[in-house]
């Protein structure tokens, strides 16, 4: 195990460390970086997916690492059906068995509790209830969670470091593809004949809940279909928090 930590028992890991890791990963391959993860941390890293064309690249690079990954996802009960469909495939073309992480709150439930359709009134809170809660209790103990963040996505994300440390969450956040264009990843996509979301190729550059997903315009910023309308870029699970 090349585990590094930092003596503060308030910051686990310093910006001293954090500074160092992201100045030896630099140049680093995504493929190096998840080896790293899984040396550092054993089953104490835990990657996350969204079913996006990132999480795509990691979870086939993680599946051939013979580390017998724990990948999950959020499930909010509102995805597209195609979304659920490529579940599936990746599964079994992947050889996965991918872990459900459910608010335990069904939509009917949540209806009733805060309204119909919470996503068009308050979608923050639609977000917290269905996502950040139940991503948090999942993390909880965890050591390090592995994102498809890329830099390129958006203003929010343009800062993101390959190993960061989430306030928010208590640990460790890396992010293997935070260089990465769109272009490389669907090159990699491409040329390894990866299974993607049928929804890419009808305007949806990044898909999320059914009810917040937009088709955007051809060169538009990546992100810019999701929450089309509302003052809301990010759900709040890559939302940085001061430690
Ligand atoms: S993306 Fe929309 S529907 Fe999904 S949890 Fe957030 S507000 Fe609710």
């Amino acid at each position: 195990m090349n585990k590094i930590r930092s003596s503060s028992s308030e910051t686990p890991w310093s910006p001293k460390i954090l500074n160092a890791l992201n100045e030896q990963f630099k140049d680093a391959s995504p493929r190096t970086i998840l080896n790293w993860a899984y040396e550092s941390f054993g089953r104490d890293v835990v990657m996350a997916t969204g079913f996006g064309t990132s999480g795509i690249v990691l979870m086939h690079l993680a599946s051939s690492l013979r580390v017998d990954p724990t990948i999950f996802y959020l499930d909010t009960d509102l995805f597209f059906p195609e979304t659920y469909a490529l579940k599936d495939r990746i599964e079994e073309e992947f050889g996965l068995t991918l872990t459900r992480v459910h608010s335990g709150l069904s939509v009917e439930e949540q209806s009733r509790q805060y309204g119909k359709e919470l996503w068009k009134s308050n979608p923050d809170q639609c977000c917290f209830l269905r996502k950040v809660q139940p991503l948090r209790k999942f993390l909880h103990g965890k050591g390090a969670w592995i994102t498809g963040v890329r830099a390129h996505q958006s203003n929010t994300r343009k800062e993101a470091g390959v190993i960061e440390w989430d306030a928010a969450n208590n640990l460790v956040k890396i992010n293997p593809l935070v260089r990465w264009t769109s272009a490389d990843v669907w090159s990699y996509i491409k040329i390894n004949e990866l299974p993607y979301n049928s929804l890419h190729d009808k305007g949806y550059p990044s898909i999320g809940c059914m009810p917040c997903t937009k088709p955007v315009e051809k060169g538009a910023d990546e992100r810019s279909g999701r929450w089309v309308g509302k003052n809301k870029t990010e759900c709040g699970i890559h939302v940085k928090k001061n430690s």
